[in-house]
């Protein structure tokens, strides 16, 4: 801990957190959303409890809950590829660790809450239009069965905070608002490059050891090579999350190693966005001129951000250890192209190995890039569609992203090798692979447009969509009738063609 104990901003030296008390946001205060499951699975808290003052009070940094000491994290990182020095939690306060009855550990913290020692020239905020967008984007991509933080609760203010949206001295007064999130770990790649950057390397381990014994039991703590199993799991489970990531079109806008955190899971929500039509070059974060982060970027930033711990581990490792940690990240393309075929094969609902599978997948995606055919609905819709109607090629007006798509010339040539792969399939049904299609291919995405369309209600205290969006993404992979009515399976509406978002929150 360091031992200052005030919220100066400052540079701090020889610590992982210092204590900082959170300030709550003026009155009054509203409770927008909450996620009944994070308040009842995780945090034995019935929902009931969000009615009150006094949770209110918690979850805005008001009030603080007993035996809670607030940290704010010290940590580093490399931001679009740049070495940034110290970052840390400029605006979050981890109010501490909690058992739960299921005897899992869960670190409660709130992001929006203030100034703290890491603020740099910040102010400690978060706006209604940033932390909604995370709120909602953690819970569906926990629905979608992608590792991530989660949000307990959302609450906002009158607090008026100033914005300059997209950069262009254009300052707009937004309303301040209070994430409380929830995961297993915040640690960062950032949380121990600091440590190695600094020359503090008794910490280092000390960081290490701790993250390897609460986070990684497969992990021996006797083990001579233990630094190395534990980047060995790190580099696989990164290579996964990337891989999931690309399942469902995501991209996170802000791939920095302080973003990435050692628990392979997404955390930090910011200009992220989930890809419309078809695009490697999608770009969700306008404030990323060189396209950095694009989407078809984010396996070899993954691999970039590892280095970068392998760098953090260098100091900790001997020198043969070193050569053994560049082996290990030279598998990183392996298992991230492994598990990406894995994922997209069952996408398309093969069963078994064919030598042809990459091309059949690397020729719709070439189909869907073409036309622009939306990426969440044809993988949809092809899982809807049964093989006798593609065959007959009479694709019906409801399966509008498969029309899209078979507008191109190669769509008549692809469409019957896939039916002959799906012949392959060795025991299965027509229904059983729709079936199976329909449990991976959401319906439903957190659209840019449906979360702005939430969030210009949500600046006027409406929340009436934050809820809808709520109920309709915690079953993305049902059909819904009010996911229905409200579009959230259709072209996106005309008035959301130019929407931007920016690193601005
Ligand atoms: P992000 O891009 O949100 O991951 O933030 C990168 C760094 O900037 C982290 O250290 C944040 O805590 C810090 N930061 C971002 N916005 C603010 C703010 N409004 N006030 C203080 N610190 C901030
Ligand atoms: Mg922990
Ligand atoms: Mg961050």
């Amino acid at each position: 801990l360091d031992p200052a104990r005030d919220d100066s901003v400052r540079t701090v030296k020889n610590c992982v957190f210092s204590v900082a008390q959170p300030t709550p946001l003026k009155g009054p205060l509203k409770v927008a959303a909450v996620s009944k499951e994070v308040l009842e699975d995780i945090l034995d808290w019935d929902v009931s409890a969000a009615e009150t003052d006094d949770f209110i009070h918690f979850l805005s940094g008001g009030k603080l809950l007993p035996g809670s000491i607030p940290l704010a994290h010290r940590y580093g990182g490399h931001q679009f590829g740049v070495w940034a020095g110290q970052l840390g939690d400029g605006r979050a306060h981890l109010l501490g660790e909690y058992i739960n009855r299921h005897g899992e550990r869960w670190e409660i913290q709130l992001k929006g809450s203030g100034k703290t020692p890491y603020s740099r020239n910040g102010d400690g905020r978060t706006v209604i239009r940033s932390s909604l967008r995370e709120f909602l984007c953690s819970e569906v991509m926990h629905y979608l069965g992608i590792p991530t933080s989660r949000a307990a609760s959302l609450i906002v203010s009158n607090e008026v905070v100033w914005r300059d949206q997209f950069y262009n001295g254009h300052v707009k007064k937004e309303k301040g608002a209070i994430v409380a999130r929830v995961a297993k770990s915040w640690f960062r790649i950032g949380s121990l490059e600091i440590l190695a950057s600094f020359g503090e390397i008794d910490l280092l381990r000390k960081l290490l050891n701790f993250v390897i014994d609460e986070h990684f039991p497969s992990v021996h703590a006797s083990d001579s090579d233990k630094y190395l199993d534990f980047f060995s799991r790190v580099v696989t489970d990164t290579a996964n999350l990337i891989a999931l990531w690309m399942s469902v079109g995501f991209a996170h806008g802000v791939c920095n190693t302080d973003n990435f955190s050692l628990l392979s899971i997404t955390i930090d929500y910011g200009p992220f966005g989930f890809m419309e039509s078809y695009n490697p070059n999608f770009v969700p974060n306008t404030s990323d001129d060189e396209g950095r982060y694009k989407i078809g970027n984010q396996a070899n930033t993954g691999m970039y951000n590892l280095d970068k711990l392998r760098e953090a581990l260098n100091p900790v490792l001997d020198t043969s250890q070193q050569l053994s940690a560049m082996q290990i990240l030279k598998g990183y393309p392996d298992i991230y192209n492994k598990r990406f075929q894995e994922l997209f094969k069952s996408k398309l609902g093969f069963l078994g190995e064919d030598a042809g599978d990459a091309y059949l997948i690397a020729y719709l995606l070439k189909l869907m890039e073409d036309t622009q055919a939306d990426f969440t609905m044809t993988f949809r819709l092809l899982s809807e569609i049964s093989v006798q109607q593609l065959q007959d090629q009479s694709i019906p007006q409801e399966f509008w992203a498969l029309q899209d798509l078979s507008s191109h010339k190669l769509f008549s040539d692809w469409v019957p090798m896939y039916l002959l792969r799906l012949k392959r399939n060795a025991s299965d049904s027509d229904k059983e692979r729709r079936r199976r299609m329909k449990r991976i291919n959401p319906r439903y995405i957190l659209r840019n447009w449906m979360a702005e369309s939430a969030v210009r209600k949500a600046e006027r205290s409406d929340f009436s969509e934050v809820h809808l969006l709520q109920r309709v993404l915690s079953a993305p992979f049902h059909k819904q009738t009010e996911a229905e009515e409200a579009g959230y399976a259709s072209r996106p509406p005309t008035w959301a063609e130019d929407l931007r978002v920016s690193c601005s929150s």
